[in-house]
């Protein structure tokens, strides 16, 4: 099945310039919402995999049946202020200027192996901060799973060394 078929452009979302990836035809159709998170799952069957984290926002649907998949635990990043308990912080860029991700101190434990989710990697900042909080704790980033690769953005350069898979990737 072509997953490709249930993402849908939008161009100028949620600024001028931005073609925004809409990802919620693949998740509101059963067979291609099972088929990418089997995909991304089965990508790395055969790794260990204690923990899935998924990346605010639509990580967090993504990551949860990953998990699920794996009999591994699930932890979620969020934007900034929006954890309640005890939180480790980094900060990423954004085209213009920053933005924080949180991961509560106690999602992850040392030695623990780490697969992270996400939607889209675009510039890959956003990846490669959720890699380093992970480390911050502790844990081992086993790889990254994407749906949607925008290759023309080159984030795989921010994340050289990690194991990568992604299931539909764009050139333009
Ligand atoms: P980046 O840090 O540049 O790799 O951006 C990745 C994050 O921003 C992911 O959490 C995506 O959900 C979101 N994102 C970036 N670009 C897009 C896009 N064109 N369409 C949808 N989401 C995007």
């Amino acid at each position: 099945m072509e997953l490709r078929d249930y993402i849908r452009d939008i161009p100028d979302f949620p600024q001028p310039g931005i073609a925004f990836k809409d990802i919620t035809p693949l998740l509101a159709d059963a067979r291609a919402f099972a088929t990418a998170v089997d995909a991304m799952a089965e990508h790395f069957i055969g790794h260990r995999v204690d923990k899935v984290l998924g990346i605010e926002a639509r990580g967090l649907i993504l990551a949860a049946p990953v998990a699920y998949r794996f009999g591994a635990g699930f932890v979620p990043v969020r934007k900034a202020g929006k954890l309640p308990w005890e939180i480790e912080r980094e900060e990423y860029e954004l085209e213009y200027g920053t933005d924080l991700l949180e991961i509560h101190r106690d999602a992850i434990h040392p030695g623990e192996a780490v697969l992270i989710v996400d939607d889209v990697v675009a510039t890959g900042g956003t990846a490669a901060a959720s890699a380093r909080l992970v480390e911050r704790l502790g844990g081992d980033v086993v790889g990254l799973a994407f749906v949607i690769e925008l290759g023309f953005l080159s984030g795989r350069a921010k994340l050289e060394g990690y194991e990568i898979c992604s299931l539909v990737i764009y050139e333009e």
